[in-house]
């Protein structure tokens, strides 16, 4: 198999119809084997029997996943990618937001050596207060904590080479952060403009909030990519540090007693030093468990700490 599609679908009744069909027009027009896979996140319209049609017609290159509930676009392409059988992977939206017709552009690109080819939705047509700035922001955020520059983590449309996928999960709202994962495997990335549409039927299932776990999932990949396989250098550097500070304090404190006779326990920086050291030495403790955890991590799913 050459090339995997992978489309979540939640309550897309209406889109699916044109979404096939602008597949079909794309696919036909690529000389290569091709799936798609069409992963129901528990919709509640008539979405999932709609999938199934299509795949009765053409179960060769239509394959259909259903989830029980909704678990969420993340899950939903979580579980696309264990069961997709392409050296290339596309993820794509099924509200015909984005647009089939720029996956062949990106395969080229991904032709010419890149590992990962970023979708950028250039001229976004989405709710410019509740969507497009604060996604601006977050873009930014991200491109500047994880060193990773990209304008648009959001958009769902990108295409991959195989093996940069593997070898992580996806949690949360994870999804749009494989480029950062990527990167730290040392995929090589690109960025390509692609064409977007308002959204025709349905409803959008996300709003400002969305932004607020987006900044909170930063937090965890950064941690995991930048110190997942040695956390006591995170731990143990913040405890060192804290309890050099409160050394610092004690010994002013003790200077202060010897040559002014000024009570150490009558000052309040008594106390913040004391609290300082036990602080430092609980967060390099904790380090160490951290260090404990990883091992299991690593060693539990035989993951090589190198790629
Ligand atoms: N989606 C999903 N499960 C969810 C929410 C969304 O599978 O819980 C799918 C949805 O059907 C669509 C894609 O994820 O194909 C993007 O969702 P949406 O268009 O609502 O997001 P937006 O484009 O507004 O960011
Ligand atoms: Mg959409």
């Amino acid at each position: 198999m050459n090339l995997s599609l992978i489309t979540p679908v939640y309550n897309e009744q209406d889109n699916l119809p044109f979404l096939f069909e602008s597949i079909y027009n794309v696919m036909n027009s690529l000389d290569q084997s091709w799936e798609v896979i069409l992963v129901d996140d528990g919709s509640r319209d008539n979405s999932l029997s709609v999938l199934k049609e299509y795949a009765q017609k053409d179960p060769l290159h239509i394959r259909v996943i259903s989830f029980r509930r909704n678990f969420g676009q993340t899950a939903a392409i979580a579980a696309g990618l264990d069961y997709a059988q392409g050296e290339t992977i596309v993820l794509l939206d099924a509200d015909m937001q984005n647009d089939p017709a720029d996956i062949p552009m990106m395969l080229a690109k991904l032709d010419e050596g890149y590992d990962l080819v970023s979708g950028w939705r250039k001229s976004r047509k989405d709710n410019a207060v509740t969507r497009n700035f604060p996604s601006m922001l977050a873009n930014r955020l991200i491109s500047r904590v994880t060193g990773v520059h990209l304008h648009d983590y959001g958009c769902t449309l990108k295409a991959y080479r195989r093996d940069v996928l593997e070898g992580f999960r996806l949690y949360g709202e994870m999804h749009r952060f494989i480029p950062v994962y990527a990167s730290s495997v040392g995929a090589k990335i690109t960025e390509v403009q692609v064409n977007h549409h308002p959204r025709k039927f349905g409803k959008t299932k996300y709003g400002l909030e969305r932004t607020a776990k987006v900044v909170l999932d930063l937090f965890t990949v950064k941690f995991l990519v930048a110190f997942s396989s040695k956390p006591i250098y995170l731990f143990g550097g913040t405890g060192g540090f804290l309890m050099i500070i409160g050394a610092a304090i004690m010994i002013y404190l003790l200077v202060r007693r010897l040559y002014f006779l000024v009570s150490v326990t009558g000052s309040p920086l008594f106390q913040v030093s004391a609290m300082l050291f036990t602080l430092g030495f609980q967060s390099m403790l904790m380090g160490l468990i951290a260090e404990l955890l990883v091992r299991t991590y690593h060693e539990s799913q035989r993951k090589p700490t190198y790629s």
